[in-house]
């Protein structure tokens, strides 16, 4: 799971046809896209995308995230029609897309870099989707006003892209993408070259904008806490493969592999080796002889090397070692986090663990204290 491609394989010859839906289904309950069975090699040899079925939900706010080289540009541009699955279906409301060419799509695009035509306006850029469609030159300007006042950018309407600062343009290109009221939006990367401080203002933006418009975003980014802070759903991927897709709280507080819990958000590993296992929970024996008990996440079996991971916030301290799931640890370092507190606590043969304390604790621990960290059994979760 770890190599950035696989080896290409004959493609399912079996899989139910795309789009095969049961008669009483309406065609507004349909997703509004579907990948059935899509790969993608570019060299005929490593598949960089390698068996997708993704149902994308009209109306959402989609976001494919992972690491770089995992698979997610190539997704959204054969989505866009700029690049062909090698087998497989997509479709749009039932109807395959799969080798319609990009202007037939109808789909608005954002990328990283703007790409404004720079020997026109502000207003002659938003305006160019509607010239090549033909739209009236009255209605035109009308649709460019309102595309425009939506991103705030109306009062320079009639800059050039040079004399505008990388937000503006980013909103310009906004604007120029919904000015044709798309149904769909597809978006890759597109606040990655502004500064922390615009970015996280422009994703509250989107965000809102998602929310007043109702059309469907599908969007890029290797940003997990952009990804968190926007999204209705994450796909998550890594490797060519959509590794869990699921609300955000969910990825956060379930993880379905050790790879999501380890991409998003963070936390404290324990290793060992699977001792028992009882319906939904296991024993993990950890190198230091002790037991501790946590969910079995996918299907780890006795005598399998696992990582057992539990989030900061799910640790507590405790008075007592003589209690199940409980860890002596060595405090290491105090953090400041403006709003909370981390303790980084060395544990005997293993990473460290780090504990979130809210501020205003009567009781922070000091560096070189020894502690008793305890994780319930429903927080440890046990990942082979
Ligand atoms: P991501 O957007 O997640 O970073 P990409 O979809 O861009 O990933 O790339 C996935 C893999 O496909 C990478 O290994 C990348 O090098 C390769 N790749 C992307 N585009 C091309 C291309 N046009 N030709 C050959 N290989 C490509
Ligand atoms: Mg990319």
């Amino acid at each position: 799971m770890t190599s950035a491609s696989a080896p290409i394989a004959p493609h399912a010859a079996q899989r139910p046809e795309a789009g095969a839906r049961q008669p009483s289904l309406t065609v507004l309950e349909a997703p509004l896209v579907r990948f059935a069975g899509v790969q993608k090699t570019y060299d005929g040899v490593t598949l960089v995308v390698r068996d997708l079925d993704l149902d994308i939900r009209r109306g959402e706010f989609l976001t494919l995230l992972g690491p770089s080289g995992s698979g997610k540009t190539t997704t959204l541009m054969m989505l866009a029609g700029f690049e062909t699955p090698t087998s497989g279906e997509i479709s749009l409301a039932g109807t395959p897309i799969t080798r319609t060419p990009p202007h037939k799509r109808n789909f608005g695009m954002v990328f990283q870099n703007y790409a404004l035509f720079p020997h026109m306006t502000v207003e002659q850029n938003v305006g160019y989707p509607l010239s090549v469609r033909g739209v009236s030159r009255s209605q035109c300007r009308e649709k460019v006003q309102r595309a425009l006042d939506m991103v705030q950018m109306a009062n320079l309407s009639a800059r050039h892209p040079a004399q505008l600062s990388g937000g503006q343009q980013q909103r310009v290109a906004l604007a120029r993408a919904l000015v044709f009221e798309p149904q769909l939006v597809l978006m890759d990367e597109p606040l990655g070259a502004l500064d922390k401080q615009l970015r996280e203002h422009m994703q509250l933006e989107l965000k809102e904008l998602h929310r007043r418009l109702g059309v469907t975003f599908v969007y890029v980014t290797h940003d997990q806490s952009e990804a968190l802070a926007m999204s209705d759903r994450v796909a998550v991927f890594n490797d060519g493969m959509i590794q869990q897709i699921d609300r955000v709280d969910r990825l956060y507080e379930a993880p379905a592999n050790r790879f999501v819990a380890g991409f998003v958000g963070d936390g404290t590993t324990l290793e060992g080796v699977v001792v028992g296992s009882s319906g939904t929970g296991c024993i993990v024996g950890l190198p230091n002889g002790v037991r501790v008990s946590g969910v079995n996440v996918n299907g780890a079996q006795p005598g399998e090397r696992v990582l057992c991971g539990v989030r900061p916030e799910r640790i507590e301290l405790t008075g007592v070692l003589n209690q199940a799931n409980t860890f002596e640890a060595t405090v290491a370092d105090v953090i400041y986090f403006g709003d909370h507190l981390r303790l980084r606590c060395n544990l005997p043969q293993q990473q460290d663990a780090m504990v979130k304390l809210p501020l205003g604790r009567h009781d922070i621990p000091a560096i070189g204290d020894t502690v008793f960290l305890y994780a319930a059994e429903e927080y440890l979760r046990v990942y082979r």
